[in-house]
């Protein structure tokens, strides 16, 4: 019988973000297919058990509030080992995805990472993960046990059966070498607002043309960055940009203050996860398009009837200036 454990740090406030909340689901998930059993081991500075139910095993103080890899590497490895599981499941976030090799390698583990699907198969776990930026997925299994897997968002729905707890608190030992580098703040992109919402159910993707010379003979960036902030507000869609929006701003063109290379889908950007998108201004070229995957119903506007979205990428093609669709669209989302 799998014994599973599911591994995670915990917020500022405490509490586990919506990510771990899907690693969680997922830890349950595999709890159910294999008939194992599953407990919960979390660190940070505060460490809250209102989100979760079993047994919890709890590593929390000042040492461990800051992402930090000797600190984060000692207090999972405690974890690991007081629960003596032969399936690890940690959410990918970048503090856990940072310390998670190095948790299992001081546990004897294997480790894979970015997983998007457990299924067990002839009584197997098997995993699914993607590779080549999403090009080629792969179903693989281990036999080898403890075997860590950190699970991408997105995927699995998130956890919501809190109940009765039993905390063990465990100690690691702590040094002044563990202790050496000290967080001093976060850099996070100068933007006015927050614009990158992965959990929002719509994405939107602005394209070069916002700021490229229009039907008069000139470029209106102002009023379009007036429209795609207008409509980000009323809607609560997450903003994505093409590279080549991005890419302006070192060309010395003026540009939408508000948009960084962090906004960036495509093949060398990110591929985010929504149930909807509407691209404007967007060709639609493939290298753009690949980072479109994981979005189901997809929309575009562009005035080129023969844009990539024409070509089978959209599901639904405006061929109007997104200008004008634009302005209409906040004008109906403002009734
Ligand atoms: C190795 C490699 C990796 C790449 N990686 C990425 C990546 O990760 N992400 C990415 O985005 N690109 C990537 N690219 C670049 C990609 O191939 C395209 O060049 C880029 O996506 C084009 O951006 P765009 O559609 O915004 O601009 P453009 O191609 O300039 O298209 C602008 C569009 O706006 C439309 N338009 C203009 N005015 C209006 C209006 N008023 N109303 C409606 N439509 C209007 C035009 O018809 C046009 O179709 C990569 C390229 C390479 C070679």
């Amino acid at each position: 019988m799998e014994k599973i454990l599911f591994l995670s740090h915990t917020e500022a406030t405490g509490r586990l973000s919506a990510h771990a909340l899907e690693a969680l689901g997922a830890a349950v998930h595999l709890r159910e297919r294999t008939g194992g059993e599953l407990v919960i081991g979390l660190f940070g500075g505060r460490v809250e058990t209102s989100q979760v139910s079993g047994t919890v095993f709890s590593v929390s103080g000042e040492a461990f509030a800051a992402s930090r890899y000797a600190t984060d590497a000692a207090a999972g490895e405690q974890l690991c080992k007081a629960a003596g599981a032969t399936l690890v499941i940690a959410p990918a976030t970048s503090r856990m995805s940072r310390v998670f090799s190095g948790i299992a390698a001081r546990c004897g583990a294997c480790v894979d990472s970015h997983v998007a699907g457990l299924q067990v198969k002839d009584e197997a776990l098997v995993v699914t993960r993607w590779y080549y930026r999403q090009r080629l997925q792969a179903e693989m299994t281990r036999a080898s046990r403890p075997w860590f897997i950190s699970i991408d968002a997105g995927v699995f729905e998130q956890f919501k059966g809190p109940g009765n707890v039993i905390v063990e608190q465990i100690s690691p030992a702590v040094d002044a070498s563990m202790m050496r580098t000290s967080v001093t703040g976060i850099q996070a992109p100068a933007v006015g607002e927050q614009t990158i919402k992965p959990d929002a159910t719509a994405l939107f993707v602005a394209g070069a043309g916002w700021t490229k010379k229009q039907a008069d003979g000139r470029s209106h960036v102002a009023e379009a960055a007036d429209l795609i902030l207008g409509f980000l507000k009323k809607s609560g869609a997450s903003l994505g940009s093409t590279k080549s929006l991005v890419d302006l701003q070192g060309e010395g063109q003026e540009v939408l203050p508000f948009m960084t290379h962090l906004n960036q889908v495509g093949q060398t950007g990110a591929t985010p996860r929504h149930q909807k998108g509407l691209a404007a201004c967007c060709h639609g070229e493939e290298p753009h398009v690949v980072g479109w995957r994981f979005i189901n119903e997809r929309r575009a506007i562009n005035l080129d009837a023969n844009c990539g979205w024409a070509r089978g990428k959209a599901d639904v093609l405006y061929v109007a200036d997104a200008f004008q669709v634009m302005e209409q669209v906040n004008k109906l989302l403002s009734e």
